[in-house]
């Protein structure tokens, strides 16, 4: 009986037609359908599972997109050098510059 269970296992893998669930309708062996719900559990348990691992990639690739496309619109939205404006000039070479401290950073890197 259990010996007959098992080798009918492999036979659940393939899902049952409409007529086979109709006659087994008729005489129901308990055993038979625990077994049944047990690998069908599984395999949706292990279909979960690679869905899950699935989503976990397209989030990925997902976020990826956004970011290199967020990434884009802020290349295309920094100032350009001459819409900044100019307010601290270098005491050296006049050069001017947007910010006290790129006028230190520039006299650091050129003038000393
Ligand atoms: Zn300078």
């Amino acid at each position: 009986m259990e010996k007959a269970s098992e080798n009918k296992l492999s036979s659940y893998f393939v899902p049952l037609t409409q007529d086979q669930i109709k006659n087994e309708d008729e005489n129901i062996d308990y055993y038979d359908e625990y077994c049944k719900l047990y690998v069908y559990n599984l395999l949706l348990k292990q279909k979960i599972d690679e869905l899950a691992v699935e989503k976990d990639r397209f989030q990925k690739r997902l976020s990826n997109l956004e970011e290199s496309l967020s990434n884009g619109k802020k290349k295309r939205h920094r100032r350009t050098a001459d819409k900044i404006e100019r307010h601290y000039t270098c005491p050296i070479c006049g050069k001017s510059y947007g910010s006290e401290a790129s006028v230190n950073n520039h006299v650091k890197l050129k003038h000393s």
